[in-house]
């Protein structure tokens, strides 16, 4: 009855010996398992790799890392090259870093260009505006002309605005600050006819060496002592609180007494100069002049930046780099961190970074 059933393909009586049918078929099926599997593991790695597409390769990741750790002790780490050129150049004090391609006119622009006897001013004139539309009420300018680097009014501003709030007074008066050319000459020929060139040059720069010319000084006097080419303003008693606290708003008083012979001019209590609030402050806390910190900033590069400690998370490296005379110059910044870059008017750019304050 049941002989006429009709058997699956695939059904193997294994009470009998094998037919070479049966054998075949026994074949088939182990190598369609085989295929089946092999078919599968592919497929799981395909899926595996597309979810790590959008991310860097484990390799590349755990290279970054190891760079980092190896900067910190010093020691060649085994990764890739392009990431073992990076923590050489950054050398541990910052996250990530990036070159800037600098033109050689550049180290003659920004708030550390030194002028003095020795170098000339670059500029004249083009980034100052009138300060009298920009003051505050907490201080008088002489008139209209008076005219400031704009970005610097800001910081004038505070300081004498904190000045009036503490002191009480607002007769702080503001009778120059950027002076031409042309200005300069004509004040220079005066005081020669006056006094002749010995001592005029003690006192007043020669045309285009006047740190005036840049924009980022200030004569004070006061309101009601104004006199004709006259300086009232002395820095003693209520108004040593400017002389002492200019710094923390980014100015230096910058001809000090005892250093007349590294300025070149006799102590001026009235002059400030603008340089920003790292290199006043190391200046001011240091007891040392523009030319000194240059001098100083000039024996850091990025591997050994000076660390300026203003307290808190005032924290900034320092550090320079001398530029090409005939071609560009890389300068090295960093890419996560607020920086900024000033020529010294001589030979080089100083970089001045925020310290990462690191969690
Ligand atoms: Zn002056």
């Amino acid at each position: 009855m049941n002989r006429t059933k009709k058997k699956g393909f695939l059904y193997v009586d294994l009470s009998k010996p094998m037919t070479y049918g049966d054998q075949f078929k026994l074949m088939f099926i182990i190598m369609f398992i085989f295929c089946a599997l092999f078919t599968l593991i592919y497929l799981f790695t395909l899926i595996g790799g597309r979810g790590k597409a959008d991310t860097p390769s484990s390799a590349e990741v755990s290279g970054t890392e190891t760079s980092h750790a190896a900067s910190h002790q010093e020691e060649n780490s085994p990764v890739a090259s392009e990431v073992s050129v990076v923590s050489e150049i950054n050398s541990g004090i910052f996250d990530d870093v990036e070159k800037l391609s600098l033109g050689h006119d550049e180290i003659y622009k920004g708030d550390l260009i030194l002028v003095n006897k020795n170098y000339k001013c670059p500029s004249d004139g083009e980034d100052a505006v009138s300060l009298m539309e920009q003051k505050t009420g907490s201080y008088a300018v002489t008139d209209y002309d008076v005219s400031l680097n704009k970005d610097i009014i800001v910081y004038l501003n505070q300081m004498l605005d904190d000045f009036e709030d503490v002191q009480g007074e607002n007769d702080v008066m503001v009778a120059c600050g950027y002076r031409s050319y042309d200005n300069q000459s004509e004040i220079f020929d005066n005081e020669v006819e006056e006094v002749g060139v010995e001592e005029a040059e003690q006192w007043v720069a020669r045309p285009g060496y006047s740190e005036h010319q840049t924009g980022l000084v200030i004569d004070f006097t006061l309101n009601n002592d104004v006199e004709q080419g006259s300086i009232k303003y002395d820095g003693t008693g209520i108004y040593e609180w400017i002389n002492t606290n200019s710094y923390k708003y980014g100015f230096i008083l910058r001809y000090p007494y005892g250093k007349e012979e590294i300025t070149g001019y006799n102590y001026e209590s009235w002059h400030f100069r603008y340089v920003g609030l790292p290199a006043a402050f190391y200046i001011t806390q240091n007891g040392i002049t523009l030319e000194e910190y240059i001098d100083v900033v000039r024996t850091h590069d990025i591997n050994s930046p000076l660390l300026i400690d203003g307290g808190g998370e005032n924290k900034w490296y320092v550090y320079y780099v001398t530029a090409n005379e005939d071609s560009k110059t890389e300068v090295t910044v960093p890419k996560n961190s607020n920086y900024k870059i000033s020529g010294d008017n001589v030979q080089g750019f100083i970089v001045t970074a925020d310290v990462d304050i690191k969690g």
